[in-house]
């Protein structure tokens, strides 16, 4: 099999991390230039002359001496962590290859990232901490996916999560399951170029039409199978390009719409054997993680400081708050 672009993607490594961001001094100057990229400006006067309380991350105001937190306001507000810590969750959360790999021709990412557990183990943190920690920068992750829409050529497909392995009802919206709708933009030749995964309540045309709505250009032309809640991209204003399975004569009569990328089973096969048993109302940062992953794929070195300069651009996400999400599509 040819060499695959994505497996021998550079990643950052640890040598390279640690000259960057070993330290606390690196790590706050870094989250600096992230936040004010041309200089320190006071959010109560504007002003740009200040000094810095060094031992607590202040930034002092010359001109009315208001005293303003590097982290005040960003995902690591009120953080009992150094930044160094988080900047090393950072770089196992993007950097942990997750088993990106080509297979029957089609790409996928076998794995989700890092366990909590496993995360905490290497933080040396509490599974807790490692558990907020990891939340939270999904969280960053889910806010910054649900700016982007997918365009041009996409296949959907349905997925359900989770649920009872056995003796549980078989099917598609099978009750304790999640349903999710999986979406992969394609290029012209057929090659997958971002991912969607979106839980849905149910697959249900008004539904679709929603999803449709906040996550694909009007202009996409969108390919499915013939499950009938997909004809609701139409009302989102996509042209809807249903597959007809088998070999009747309507199939005959649309060659170019055979089910030729396997990306999108390669990845429903990944998700529902990663995320079996994540709760419900957690599973929109999951996804959102393996997508996020995804999509920056071809770029895996400059993952980690993206996700940084996201991350002080996200508000804090209290813990509270982090237990009861409930964000749908
Ligand atoms: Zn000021």
């Amino acid at each position: 099999m040819a060499r695959n672009k994505v497996q021998f993607q550079k990643g950052l490594s640890e040598a390279q991390f640690s000259a960057l961001y070993g330290t606390e001094d690196q790590c706050r100057d870094v989250v600096t230039q992230w936040r004010w990229p041309s200089g320190f400006v006071c959010p109560v006067c504007g002003g740009k002359q200040h000094s810095l309380v060094k031992t607590r991350a202040l930034y002092q105001c010359t001109a009315c001496r208001r005293q303003t937190s590097l982290i005040a306001g960003t995902v690591f507000a009120s953080t009992k962590v150094p930044l160094s810590t988080w900047f090393r969750a950072m770089y196992h959360l993007t950097q942990s290859k997750g088993g990106l790999t080509q297979s029957k021709g089609g790409l996928t990412q076998s794995k989700g990232g890092i366990s909590s557990i496993e995360l905490g183990r290497r933080l040396g943190v509490t599974q807790t901490t490692a558990w907020k920690i990891k939340h939270k920068l999904m969280q960053v992750m889910m806010e910054r996916e649900a700016t982007k829409r997918l365009m041009g050529r996409i296949e959907v497909d349905d997925v359900d999560l989770g649920g009872e392995r056995n003796g549980g009802k078989r099917g598609r919206g099978s009750p304790g399951k999640t349903p999710i709708v999986a979406a992969v933009e394609t290029t012209p030749s057929g090659k997958p170029s971002r991912l969607k995964l979106r839980r849905v309540t149910g697959f249900r045309r008004a539904e679709i039409t929603a999803l449709a709505n906040r996550n694909f250009d009007p202009a996409s032309t969108i390919v499915s199978d013939g499950l009938r809640c997909f004809t609701g991209v139409s009302n989102a204003g996509c042209v809807h390009q249903p597959i007809i399975t088998g070999s009747g004569r309507k199939a005959a009569l649309i060659p170019a719409f055979t089910w030729v990328n396997p990306t999108l089973g390669n990845i429903k096969s990944a998700i529902t054997g990663t995320y079996r048993a994540v709760p419900h109302k957690h599973v929109p940062r999951y996804l959102a993680e393996f997508e996020y992953r995804f999509n920056r794929r071809y770029d895996l070195a400059a993952m980690m400081p993206r996700l940084g300069y996201v991350a002080v651009r996200t508000p804090p996400m209290p813990y509270r708050l982090l237990k009861l999400a409930e964000d749908h599509a």
